[in-house]
């Protein structure tokens, strides 16, 4: 079984991206910034950031946070994004889900500058996405195109499976992983709470794709011999054994299913900051294209 290790492979594209920041950027040229909108006091949503902003300082990129309180209203943010939208000192911000519920989050994702919607949820990218023209897209789906790339997944014409069909997981990955692509050219099947015989139909797959948020949902006896997981899940399980009172495990039950699989990424570990390479990749593609530097 072949571990998918997302933090070791972050760590070599992150040192890429820090490197094209030391050759392209300079006194003559600012580095590139990205920004963050966080409002309310989401504990996940405010270590989320936390990191994405550790992550811009790992690659010399400028960071801003702008935290605002839950009271916040949908017009200040809508206010915030016109502002960030304007800026020349930033090249892509992302607004951190979820808001609080007086705001809208669709109204909001439309108000954001397509340029700037480095989490390509803004239906412009997400369209292109769709057509396979080029996009700045979902930051977690393409951070798991470019695990499967960097470690020579073979996708070509293999079942893939799709748990959830999530607009930010489950559906972008689903519509990446059928393009044709390398990684991608694969047949896919998204399912969802409503799927029938779901432990038949992921028998049948030579690659899961798990993005459903219920812990260790995925046992052995689901898997086919040497098939390919990627576990998307996050969940927060009690564990009197660790200092925090509780341990983050994904939605595959990774001790069973590991001896049975052919690879599989972690958690914590894997798709997680893939997920934040993949933004601060977004994040140099913004920037390279408003300063004129070749991909
Ligand atoms: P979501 O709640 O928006 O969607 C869950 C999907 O799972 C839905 O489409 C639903 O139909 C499907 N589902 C629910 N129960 C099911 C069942 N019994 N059988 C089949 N399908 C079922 O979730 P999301 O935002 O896509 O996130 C999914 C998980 O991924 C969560 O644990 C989340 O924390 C995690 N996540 C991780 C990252 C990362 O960077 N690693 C990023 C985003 C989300």
């Amino acid at each position: 079984m072949k571990l998918l290790d997302g933090v070791h492979l972050s760590g070599i594209i992150r040192r890429e991206i820090a490197i094209r920041v030391m050759e392209h950027c300079s006194n003559q040229r600012r580095s590139p910034h990205l920004a963050a909108i966080l409002v309310g006091n989401n504990p996940a949503s405010q270590a989320y950031v936390r990191n994405k902003i550790k992550a811009c300082e790992e690659v010399g990129f400028g960071s801003t946070l702008i935290k605002k309180p839950e009271t916040t209203s949908e017009q200040e943010v809508l206010e915030l994004i016109a502002e960030l939208n304007q800026s020349k000192e930033i090249d892509g911000y992302i607004v951190q889900l979820p808001l609080p519920r007086h705001i809208d989050e669709e109204k909001i994702n439309l108000a954001i500058d397509p340029i700037k919607d480095v989490d390509g949820f803004h239906p412009n990218n997400f369209g292109r996405m769709a057509l396979g023209l080029p996009a700045l897209k979902p930051a977690t789906p393409k951070g798991i195109m470019m695990l499967l790339e960097r470690y020579q997944i073979e996708t070509d014409g293999k079942h893939c499976v799709v748990l959830g069909r999530s607009n930010i997981v489950g559906t972008p990955i689903s519509l990446l992983m059928s393009k044709k692509t390398k990684p991608g050219n694969a047949t896919v099947t998204i399912a969802h709470s409503r799927t029938h015989d779901l432990a038949a139909l992921c028998r049948s797959a030579d690659m899961i794709i798990a993005a459903l948020g219920i812990p260790k949902f995925l046992k052995a006896d689901m898997v086919k011999d040497g098939a390919v997981i990627i576990d998307v899940g996050i969940n927060k399980i009690a564990d009197e054994t660790h200092p925090k009172g509780y341990r983050l495990v994904g939605d595959v039950d990774f001790e069973s299913v590991k001896e049975k699989c052919s690879a599989i990424t972690p958690v914590p570990g894997g798709v997680g900051p893939m997920t934040i390479t993949a933004l601060l990749d977004n994040t140099w593609e913004t920037y390279a294209k408003t300063h004129s530097i070749n991909l």
